[in-house]
């Protein structure tokens, strides 16, 4: 615009002239006149060629930015510069403000040039190692401008959010309690051993690193010039240097040259179970699902004799077009199966165990105490960061197989175990879901298992379910439902998947609407496949057998279980699967007749 002038808005980094940006620098050279702190301009005084200075108190930053304005208007190339960012904390938006107030208009008015600068967060951080690198946020301590209620209120948010946190302006001469009341609302939060940098004058003449901790940060020197980077629940200090990891764990393996997630399998869902899609899946799985609670007991073993199995050696007829294989699997094959069950198993707590590494990993260690199989081995550990948080730990207990009834002890073991920090979710399959942050899920899991409790993981696994036996009057089956819980209960699966037994042909509990049914009668067992319970084409398992013997429905059911886990899509439901497939075992899927169409019209 003739006659109007320019305002170039300059962060000119921290301090020293190579953090300074090119675009900065030539921005100084246009200008014609430079406004600034006193201490700003004698920083970058080294740069300058001639130009008219315009020095003002710290305090003075409206009438600067007034000035600035003024000047612009009145034609001149005026530079405003700050330390770092201009954006942050800085000049931008004072300048901005100033223009508004004017009724300033970007087509008509002076034109206005921010000039991007690495800013405090930026540059000190560099000097501590890579303590940002994850979702950080800046808060400034000063409550100058702003009421320190909200400061608080934001310190609280950022501090429970596990926000890395830039800490600017911390401390003055005169402002001393709000770093002391941050550093107490941190630590209602976070561990005492939460690493945190202090950074003074970073890339100036008085540079000064300090790594200490949450707790110890106030026993050295913050003021003025001090930025304090507190660290994440998993940043760690190693070797004098903070680094914060670059994400949740399992994506990646350091030491591997080989990385255990190909490229493309690494953005799928189950490779983040943290995910918003991975939620919206599980909360999916889990509203498809409803039904009775996972069964289960003490090891049972693979050797477990299902009752029933001397039904008269009843065979095993055939509803399905093409007849099973032969269902007596042999015992190697029971084995591989057992043990290829318990590795899924670990595979499936480790993804699904909420907040990430630890607790996934000692979920696959605590899977070792549960029934089955040798301790898997597919997880690393790695020690929990000094200072870092406790990863939540999520788990499913319920009070038996058949058995619907939590003793008085139980309950009281249950609230203890939640604690302060954590809950307990009552869902409609007469399940208890526990939520509770800890580094030792595994000693949690062996009290649970201490208390008679039957503990799952949650999430897409075989859930394996039952009735309540009649309040364990009609109980032959309890044995097979104890021994199915053993070799296939949590065990990985594209879908969540529940293998629903019921002891007798009342089937109350609705196992011939679940993915897989087995219904206990007349000494042996009957066999559906590919239920779904919800929607709109809603529909019951397929009978695929009947009068199985109990020597041979747990093979079979591993067999399904595994085929399904191999051969399944990622996603893919179980009746999904049996419809795409169209044998499972020698079991042949076999179309729902076509809806009939009816017409609706009132009154006809
Ligand atoms: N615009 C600036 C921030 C100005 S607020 C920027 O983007 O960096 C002033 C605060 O910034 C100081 O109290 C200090 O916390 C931080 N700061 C600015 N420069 C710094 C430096 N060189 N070293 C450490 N902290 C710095």
């Amino acid at each position: 615009m003739q006659g109007l002038g320019k305002l170039l808005v300059i962060g000119f980094g921290p301090g020293a002239m190579e953090h300074i940006t090119h675009r900065a620098l030539e921005a100084l050279r246009e200008s014609e006149v430079i406004i600034g702190y006193n201490t700003y301009v004698d920083l970058i005084r080294p740069l300058l060629t001639g130009q008219e200075i315009v020095r003002t108190g710290m305090t003075e930053e409206v009438s600067r930015a007034q000035e600035a304005v003024r000047q612009a208007e009145a034609g001149k190339i005026v530079a405003v510069i700050s330390s770092g960012d201009a954006g942050v904390y800085g000049m931008a938006g004072l300048v901005y403000e100033v223009l508004m107030e004017r009724g300033w208009k970007p087509d008509s008015g002076v034109e206005v040039e921010v000039v991007p600068g690495v800013s405090a967060i930026q540059s000190c951080a560099s000097l501590l190692g890579a303590p940002v690198m994850h979702d950080a946020c800046t808060i400034s301590l000063s409550d100058h401008l702003t009421p320190w209620d909200t400061i608080k209120r934001r310190v609280e948010a950022a501090a429970s959010a596990d926000f890395v946190i830039a800490l600017y302006n911390p401390r003055s001469g005169r402002r001393t309690r709000q770093i002391v009341e941050t550093q107490e609302i941190l630590l209602r939060y976070r561990d005492p051993k939460t690493p945190v940098g202090l950074v003074k004058s970073a890339y100036r003449d008085r540079q000064h690193v300090v790594i200490t901790t949450l707790e110890d940060m106030l026993n050295h020197d913050i003021g003025m010039l001090t930025t304090v980077i507190i660290g994440n629940s998993s940043t760690m200090m190693y070797e004098g240097l903070m680094v914060t990891p670059r994400g949740y764990q399992r994506k990646y393996t350091l030491n591997a040259t080989e990385q255990p997630l190909r490229p493309h399998e690494r953005l799928r869902t189950e490779a983040e179970p943290w995910s918003l899609g991975a939620m919206e899946a599980r909360a999916a799985a889990s509203g498809t699902a409803a039904g009775q609670s996972a069964a289960g007991a003490a090891p049972a073993g693979p050797a477990t004799s299902p009752a029933g199995s001397d039904a008269g050696g009843a065979t095993a007829v055939l509803v399905a077009e093409r007849p099973a294989p032969a269902v007596a699997a042999t015992h190697a094959a029971a084995a591989a199966a057992s043990i290829g069950a318990a590795e899924l198993a670990a595979e499936a707590l480790g993804r699904l165990a909420a907040g990430g590494a630890l607790a996934g990993e000692a979920a696959s260690r605590w899977l070792d105490a549960g029934p089955g199989a040798a301790a898997p081995q597919a997880l690393e550990r790695t020690a929990p960061a000094p200072g870092s948080k406790p990863p939540l730990f999520e788990v499913g207990v319920s009070p038996g197989v058949g058995n619907k009834k939590f003793s008085a002890a139980q309950m009281a073991l249950l609230a203890q175990c939640a604690g302060d920090d954590g809950e307990l979710e009552y869902t409609p399959e007469h399940q208890i879901i526990l939520r509770v942050p800890t580094f030792e899920p595994d000693r949690l899991v062996a009290e649970l298992r201490a208390a008679k409790f039957i503990v799952v993981p949650i999430g897409d696994v075989i859930k394996v379910k039952a009735c309540d036996f009649c309040n364990m009057e009609k109980d032959d089956a309890v044995p097979m439902a104890e021994h199915l819980q053993a070799v296939i209960g949590g065990v990985s699966a594209p879908k969540e998947t529940s293998v629903a037994l019921n002891g007798c042909g009342m089937a109350c509990y609705g196992a011939v609407l679940e993915d897989i049914g087995i219904v206990y009668r007349k000494g042996g067992y009957d066999l559906f496949l590919g239920g779904k319970k919800f929607g709109r084409n809603a529909h019951p398992a397929q009978p695929v057998a009947e009068g199985i013997p109990g020597d041979e429905i747990g093979g079979i059911v591993e067999r399904i279980v595994a085929e399904y886990k191999e051969k399944g899509h990622p996603n893919e439901r179980f009746h999904k699967f049996f419809k795409r497939v169209g044998v499972i075992q020698g079991f042949r899927h076999v179309d729902a007749p076509v809806t009939v169409e009816v017409n609706p019209v009132c009154g006809d």
